[in-house]
């Protein structure tokens, strides 16, 4: 039986998506017209005129396939706050969020937050979110945000940060090493580095912390064998504290490290970054409209031989999907062109192919889940996005990389796989309960909203 996706029942088990323009992101495939077989959870074949037996046709007319969508670094804990601070610049979102609200999250509201921010991201079509998790202000919260994850049923990467509360003390130059609590939850809740969701460290890195500290938390990371994020490049701290630079010269950059920002990071320093193997997460969107942290370095990074992943940051600030961030990477580097025209002869330029690519393969990569993610490849979990081309915004198809990025946005979004089971479905998210979880956001919202503001 072949369907299209409305008003059929979501299917499981064995899938052939049928003649569906594939951007794989996989150089050995390309971008084609064919089909993608999926059974138990993974990606089978790639190609056209592929075998249905045993398969439910999905028919691919007019539909374009991607990978997921891979947010490489969001603080997802601020999911049902967001947009209360669209138009704020940096130190306010600091001094709101992370001073006055942050410690009076409790365990609910983070379950809640990452609950909703989860469920938004694989609407907007993101199947991999890593997520940026600085509430750790008990065991209970840190629970809390693991299971949010989990029941949302996205691909999750938790990256265990540090505590919001006592700000001062874990923000500005802190003595304070990382928690220890991150050794229970490898030993007793993210172990399993196959499992949907796992763990990796949220640093605060050089610029954050001190070198010292960084020292110390980046060899419990490793021994712990899991991977580590830190922000770099913000604002003035970038060319004060130099936290690419300084790691650099203490032989500590390697590839399992991923730098978010790198805004004001020195141009020596994205040559140690790129030596290294490191990675980078340009956050056009917050970078763009959060004035204090400095240009997104998109073209400086490209320059430097880095491809960056994307991100989205805080909903707080910005929308919750990668439409918005590529075309922010595009809006923000044109726009430094008009302040600076000689700067278009030194950056390289981006076409929308590339930054699909970043909001996939390269999160991938970034993210340490190129073996099962990222792009269409036979073998990969198939973490998959059906866009439809034929919506009103989008007819007549003219380029498909060019309408996904430039005109596309979450509404275009018809189907979503997170490793073979279908999470969107026809335009809307399966399994959920949004008057229950709406009703849960605003309770949250409500009790947060109770404590008054003060600029600090
Ligand atoms: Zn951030």
């Amino acid at each position: 039986m072949t369907m299209s996706t409305a008003d059929t029942p979501v299917p499981a088990g064995r899938i052939l998506i049928q003649g569906a323009h594939l951007l794989t992101q996989d150089d050995a495939i390309g971008d084609i017209t064919g089909d993608v077989l999926i059974d138990d959870g993974r990606i089978v074949e790639v190609g056209p005129g592929l075998d249905a037996t045993g398969a439910t046709v999905i028919d691919g007319t007019d539909r374009a396939v991607l990978p997921g969508f891979i947010d490489t670094h969001r603080h997802t804990w601020q999911g049902a706050i967001r947009q209360v601070g669209t138009g704020w610049d940096f130190p306010k979102y600091r001094q709101h969020i992370q001073v006055t609200w942050g410690p009076q999250f409790t365990p609910d509201d983070v379950y809640i937050g990452n609950l909703v921010g989860a469920l938004g991201a694989l609407d907007a079509g993101i199947t991999t979110l890593r997520d940026e998790s600085h509430i750790q202000n008990s065991p209970e919260h840190t629970n809390s945000a693991i299971s949010a994850l989990r029941d949302s049923g996205i691909r999750g990467v938790f990256a265990f940060g540090w505590p919001s509360i006592d700000s001062n003390k874990w923000m500005l130059r802190g003595e304070a090493t990382h928690p220890e609590d991150i050794r229970r939850v490898r030993a007793d809740l993210l172990a399993d580095d196959n499992a949907l969701v796992t763990l990796q460290a949220m640093l605060r890195g050089p610029e954050l912390s001190t070198l010292e500290v960084t020292t110390k938390d980046l060899q419990m990371a490793r021994d712990l064998g899991i991977r580590s994020s830190m922000h770099v490049g913000n604002g003035p701290w970038g060319p004060e504290f130099r936290g690419i630079g300084s790691l650099g010269e203490a032989g500590l950059l390697a590839e399992d490290l991923l730098f978010i920002h790198c805004c004001t990071s020195g141009d020596d320093e994205l040559k140690m970054l790129a030596d290294s193997g490191a990675h980078a997460s340009v956050s056009a969107a917050v970078e763009a409209v959060l004035p204090g942290l400095g240009a997104p370095a998109t073209g400086r990074l490209l320059a430097h031989g880095i491809r960056p992943s994307l991100s989205i940051d805080t909903e707080a600030s910005v929308a919750g999907d990668m439409f918005n961030v590529m075309r922010a990477a595009l809006l923000a580097q044109n726009a430094g062109v008009s302040i600076d025209p000689a700067s278009y002869e030194s950056l390289p330029q981006f076409t929308p192919a590339d930054l699909l690519a970043m909001a996939t393969i390269e999160g991938a990569r970034a993210s340490g889940l190129a073996h099962k993610t990222g792009s269409i490849t036979p073998g990969k979990d198939a973490d998959l996005i059906m866009v439809r081309l034929d919506d009103a915004n989008l007819l007549p198809c003219n380029d498909v990389a060019a309408s996904i990025v430039g005109a596309g946005h979450p509404g275009n979004i018809d189907t979503v796989f997170v490793a073979g089971a279908i999470r969107k479905w026809a335009g809307r998210l399966t399994g959920v309960d949004t008057t229950a979880i709406r009703r849960h956001a605003e309770q949250s919202r409500d009790r947060l909203f109770s404590f008054d503001l003060v600029d600090g």
